[in-house]
């Protein structure tokens, strides 16, 4: 996905030109990935922009920097003051939304300096993740041979810029292979999730969806679908999913900020029963893009207009 620059960046309390958006070559986080970030969309209502769960994101932002020990010394609200002062500054109508705490220039060597944690909110146009024919027709999965990182390894509750290769080890993989994304397993065999989004499968009307505890990043979107499936009338089990159970099932659907809600055509070449966007995705798809345009009332305190 390439970027088109937009004028300005946030950081460290300032707005600064993209082009001079800029950190050092020997900024520690480059060579040790201790970092952590966050990915939010912004979408096109009739009231103008408005950002998705900001405050949610901008809680799991720190969230995530406690786990690393990081102090960004910036509350919620006043990250998210300076990220609706970022969409107005770049006039984006849409798009998405990256802060990012980590170290910066001064110390280098594995033990990090605490000291110099440097933040950065920047705004750029994001369309589709996996592609319009992915989104429609479904995307094909692979169960990737990388395992998700152990909760004991790197906690996948934070989300952090060192955890990524992980995933980009088995999207790489997965793209090279002929697959749109890698779903990734836990040690015992369990599904945790795609390389950057949620799973949910969906068997005789009941959703299931990995639980936190099989190493997945609790995802916002994630929260959201089951949130309106509820509401819906639906079950929602959050239960450990195998791989087999994945082939057999009616329907399953990837969660995720940048890709949004996307249908699952089939997972290692066995195609499911709903061949494409089953019913209740649809539906649950239809719900989510009324919800994110500001057209559903019941859900407008999840929008932030900018
Ligand atoms: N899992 C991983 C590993 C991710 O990187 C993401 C994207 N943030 C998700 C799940 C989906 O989370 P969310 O819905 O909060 O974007």
């Amino acid at each position: 996905m390439q970027l088109t620059p937009t004028s300005t960046i946030w950081m460290d309390d300032e707005f600064v030109p993209w082009d001079e958006a800029q950190v050092h070559v020997l900024t520690p986080s480059l060579h040790y990935g201790w970092g952590v970030y966050e990915g939010i969309r912004a979408y096109a209502t009739n009231e103008g922009p408005a950002v998705f769960r900001l405050h949610d994101h901008l809680k799991r932002l720190l969230d995530s920097a406690r786990v690393y020990l990081m102090d960004p010394g910036y509350t919620v609200d006043r990250l998210a003051d300076s990220s609706l002062e970022l969409l107005r500054r770049t006039g984006l109508d849409s798009g998405y939304l990256r802060p990012i705490v980590y170290l910066g220039y001064g110390a280098m060597g594995i033990t990090p300096d605490l000291n110099s944690v440097r933040t950065t909110l920047a705004a750029w146009a994001w369309g589709s993740y996996l592609g319009e024919k992915a989104e429609q027709e479904g995307c094909r999965l692979t169960v990737s041979s990388w395992q998700r990182n152990g909760i004991n390894t790197m906690p996948p509750l934070a989300k952090s810029t060192g955890a990524c290769v992980n995933s980009s080890l088995a999207k790489v993989a997965a793209l090279r292979a002929g697959y749109d994304d890698a779903l990734m397993l836990t040690p015992t065999g369990h599904v945790a999730e795609a390389s950057a989004a949620n799973l949910f499968v969906i068997r005789d009307g009941v959703l299931h969806t990995p639980p936190v505890s099989d190493y997945i990043l609790p995802g916002i979107t994630r929260d959201t679908i089951m949130t309106l499936a509820r509401d819906l009338g639906l079950t929602v089990e959050e239960r450990s999913i195998t791989r087999s159970e994945i082939y057999v099932a009616d329907e399953a659907f990837l969660t995720g900020t940048a890709l949004e809600v996307v249908p699952v055509a089939s997972v290692d070449d066995r195609p499911l029963a709903s061949a494409g966007c089953g019913p209740l995705t649809k539906q649950l798809r239809d719900a989510f893009e009324d919800v994110v345009h500001g057209r559903d009332e019941r859900y407008r305190h999840w929008l932030t207009h900018a």
